[in-house]
């Protein structure tokens, strides 16, 4: 077994942030991520890019990345990349395999943990959605990011959300088209946003950037459309349309590839399988742990910084992430609390400069309300083959919410251990309960939290492990 002061889970932002702080004050520090580099989900693959002429097409928030992962690289932290926690134990003992061929990397004690293992795409579970040729927005970008794969000329991207608009403007940077946006943003109550405005102006940069995103798939001669509802995807074998309707008229869109996205969500997986408190967040659609300012959650000694303790982009992440350690170096003894305080002050200033557009974008763009309510034939749990109708029937039998809707349908039990079905399951206990989102048992996560071989878990030297 090995030993570190600090293990983090994930190379992003958040996760090098905290590394390079934690480092600094002579605490000894592992980082661990699935990825071969580090960087995460925004400076996926940065290392390579640039040289393959990608960087200019990913843009400058991408290339903005290059000094964190210069400074990590020559910070000397350890860093264990193709490597995937798949449980931490009660002892604080978190369990790894490896994603290639070597040695089986040594479970890992560790004084303190940070979860840095960032956001999830907002499951969106539409008619056809499980056809080949339909896939995620961020799946068809981490795509570009590694292969520079581009989708087809026809694409459709269907919902709504920076990362959608985004990955669009990153394809016309490619000299690449797509056919159509259709977006499933209605009308926007004028007033709470106007409110949130006021509050976003202090982030002038992103707003511009915005603009020139939505303004984009125009000047490329894609269309848009606003306010699309009672979307299908069709097709045998393959995607070969998409069907809306807007103001009651139908309209099809014959296509070979759909794009699909409804926002983020923190990833929760790990807090809520180690019994963290969480509350339900109304801006953001989502579950997140409680955390202290420091980012230290209901579990001593486990922090959770970056997207994983709510999304809030990946300079926030950062950020987040050298405010936990500055509290683990406290705790740790390398600093007493006025020293923390006085290194902290920046830090928050900087965050809270980062976090003032959130609200305004979190009210522009709410999740489409088909995420949270499909028909009845649309596959909900893509892993165990459970349809809509499925859950509402076991909901109206008495199933209370997700865990026990689980246990009678099969929903959440199948290798992606409920993180692409259980917030639509919950949502569509809580309809038929007539309870408001979130107002649910929240899913909670079993270990072990990824797919791993029996000879892994009787291997692995396990006292703490409860599987
Ligand atoms: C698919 C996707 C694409 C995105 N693209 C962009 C973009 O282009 N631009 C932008 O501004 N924002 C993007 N975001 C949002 C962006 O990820 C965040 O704002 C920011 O990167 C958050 O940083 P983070 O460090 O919290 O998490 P991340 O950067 O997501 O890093 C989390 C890391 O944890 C690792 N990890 C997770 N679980 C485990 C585990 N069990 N074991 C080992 N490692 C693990 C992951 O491999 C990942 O590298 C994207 C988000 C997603 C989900």
């Amino acid at each position: 077994m090995k030993n570190v002061d600090v293990l983090i889970v994930g190379a992003g932002p958040a996760g090098l942030g905290a590394a390079l702080s934690a480092h600094d004050f002579g605490l000894s520090v592992l980082v661990v991520d699935e990825n071969p580099r580090a960087g995460g989900q925004i400076y996926r693959a940065l290392q390579e890019n640039p040289a393959r002429g990608l960087g200019r097409i990913l843009g400058a928030d991408y290339l903005a990345g290059k000094p964190l992962l210069e400074r990590f690289a020559a910070s000397g932290v350890a860093h264990l990349p193709r490597a995937r926690v798949w449980q931490i134990g009660h002892d604080n003992v978190a369990y790894l395999s490896a994603l290639s061929p070597g040695p089986r990397p040594e479970p890992v004690k560790a004084r303190f943990i940070v979860l840095a293992t960032g956001a999830q795409e907002r499951p969106f579970p539409l008619p056809g959605w499980t056809i080949p040729g339909a896939m995620t927005v961020g799946g068809a970008q981490i795509l570009l990011k590694t292969a520079g794969l581009l989708p087809p000329d026809d694409t459709v991207l269907i919902g709504g959300g920076p990362l959608l608009y985004q990955f669009a403007w990153q394809i016309f940077q490619a000299g690449s088209r797509i056919q159509a946006i259709v977006d499933t943003r209605g009308p926007i109550a004028s007033r709470p946003l106007f409110g949130h405005a006021i509050s976003a102006l202090r982030a002038p940069a992103l707003l511009w950037r915005g603009m020139k995103l939505l303004a984009a798939p125009r000047r490329h001669g894609a269309r848009r459309v606003r306010g699309a509802a009672a979307i299908r995807i069709s097709g045998e074998s393959r995607v070969d349309s998409v069907h809306y309707s807007l103001q009651g008229v139908e309209h099809t869109l014959e296509t070979s590839a759909v794009l699909l996205h409804a926002g983020l969500m923190p990833e929760i997986n790990f807090s809520s399988a180690l019994g963290c408190a969480h509350f339900w967040n109304r801006q953001q659609h989502a579950w997140q742990a409680h955390c202290s300012i420091w980012r230290e959650s209901s579990r001593p000694g486990l922090f959770i910084a970056g997207d994983a303790g709510g999304i809030a982009g990946a300079e926030a992440a950062r950020l987040s992430g050298s405010i936990a350690a500055l509290e683990i170096a406290r705790q740790a003894g390398k600093i007493g609390a006025p020293e923390r305080d006085e290194r902290a002050r920046p830090l928050f200033r900087r965050w809270r400069q980062q976090l003032a557009p959130r609200p305004f974008l979190d009210a522009l763009y709410p999740p489409p309300p088909e995420c949270f309510s499909p028909p009845d034939e649309t596959i909900v749990c893509r892993c165990e083959n459970v349809t809509a109708g499925e859950i509402r029937r076991a909901a109206r039998l008495g199933a209370s919410g997700p865990n026990q809707i689980k246990a009678l349908t099969r929903a959440g039990m199948g290798p992606c251990q409920g993180r692409f079905c259980a917030c639509v399951t919950a949502a569509l206990a809580a309809q038929a309960a007539g309870l408001g989102l979130g107002e649910v048992a929240m899913p909670r996560g079993r270990f072990p939290l990824k797919p791993v071989t029996l000879e892994e878990i009787a291997l692995s030297d396990a006292d703490g492990l409860d599987v």
